[in-house]
Parts: structure tokens; C-alpha cells; sequence
């Protein structure tokens, strides 16, 4: 099958997870990554396979809260690193030298991580505004141009992607909608099964 006109991956969804590389909220497998912190899970898009799909709506207050942190650590190591070398001391033997390495080894790391969700988060603020200059109709054709184009399966990661657009009993529509051949053969062969025992004559009684 081919396009679903429910949902529209060109549309800008912020709720929704999106790939910078294809720029479509494209339908994606669900990756279950587990990590010596806990688990992660990767949205893969099923066009392009990169792995670095996101929400926007969920990763731009992490890039404002990283950016908060990693401001903060540097305006306490800084200063208290220059403190330190006018007191002649060395940044590496007492609390507090310990104290400015863990904060610049933090700040940077987390500083990369944040320059990252922001280079990402700039490509999806463009497209977005982009798009949402276009009339629906606009939309509605540059979806069935796309080169990828979402299709039904029935499958979790299909449910959890069509819930970012619709609402529960939307998606149910949408599973009976188009897994209808699948489930009406199932349908017709119970209901066959049962005519069939139904239709079989029943044994003779005793004394017949
Ligand atoms: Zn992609």
C-alpha cells in the first residue's frame, strides 16, 4: 500500500519523532539499547536507517537544561580554577583542583551534547517554518512526492508512530481501515469452519 492520507509526514509535528536526513516524520523501528545507565531507545527511520531521529517538542527543554548546567559549571570552575593558580597551587592535588576537573569534564561533555541537540534542533526549526508557510494542499502533494512514503503493518512501532498524529481510537480505525483483508480472511475462515460443523449431519441416535 501506498501513502496513508490519514497522516501527512510532511506536516510539522513537534510531538512527533522526525529525521533530519530524510526531513519527514517518517515511520521508524524501534531500537531497545541497554547500557550500563539503563536503557535507551533508538527511533530508526525506516527510509534512511539513521539513528538519530528525534522529538523536538521533548529534546529542545533538554537542550535548555544542559545549556543552564553546563553554563553553571564553568561560571563556578572558572573562576575557582584562577583562584587556585593565583594561590600557586596546582590543578591537580587538593578538593577543590578535583572539583574544577569534574565540573570542566562534565560541562564539556555535556556542552557537546548540547551543541549537538542544537545543530539538530536548528535544521527541524528551518524546516518547520518552512513548511508551515505551505497551504495543505501544498502539504498534501509534497507527501505523495516524498520518496519515502509511510505504509501500513501491523505492528507496535506502526501503532506508537500513527499515536504521535492521531488520536487511540483513530489509530483503531486506522488498524481495521487497512488490516481489514487481513483479518476479514481470518473472520471468513472461522465462519466457515463453523458452517462446516454446523452443516455436518449429527449422529445418528441409538436405535436409528
Ligand atoms: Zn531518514
Amino acid at each position: 500500500m501506498k501513502n496513508l492520507p490519514e497522516i501527512n509526514h510532511c506536516s510539522p509535528n513537534p510531538k512527533a519523532y522526525w529525521c533530519p536526513d530524510c526531513k519527514a516524520h517518517n515511520t521508524f523501528d524501534i531500537v531497545v539499547k541497554k547500557t550500563r545507565n539503563g536503557t535507551t531507545w533508538l527511533y530508526n527511520c525506516k527510509a534512511c536507517g539513521f539513528s538519530s531521529m528525534f522529538c523536538p517538542g521533548e529534546t529542545l527543554p533538554w537542550k535548555n537544561g544542559l545549556f543552564v548546567f553546563v553554563g553553571l559549571a564553568f561560571v563556578v570552575a572558572v573562576p575557582l580554577g584562577l583562584i587556585l593558580l593565583s594561590n600557586g597551587e596546582h590543578l591537580n592535588d587538593s578538593l577543590a583542583a578535583n572539583l574544577v576537573h569534574v565540573l570542566v569534564g562534565f560541562g564539556t561533555f555535556f556542552g557537546l551534547l548540547a551543541w549537538m541537540m542544537a545543530h539538530y534542533l536548528k535544521k527541524w526549526s528551518a524546516w518547520s517554518s518552512a513548511q508551515r508557510r505551505k497551504s495543505p494542499e501544498d502539504l498534501g502533494q509534497e507527501a505523495l512526492d516524498h520518496p519515502f512514503q509511510p505504509e501500513y503493518e501491523n505492528s507496535t512501532e506502526f501503532t506508537r508512530w500513527a499515536e504521535q498524529f492521531l488520536t487511540s481510537e483513530e489509530v483503531e480505525q486506522l488498524h481495521e481501515k487497512y488490516g481489514e483483508s487481513e483479518g476479514g480472511e481470518k473472520t471468513a475462515a472461522r465462519i466457515v469452519l463453523r458452517v462446516d460443523e454446523e452443516s455436518r449431519p449429527p449422529p445418528p441416535g441409538p436405535g436409528e
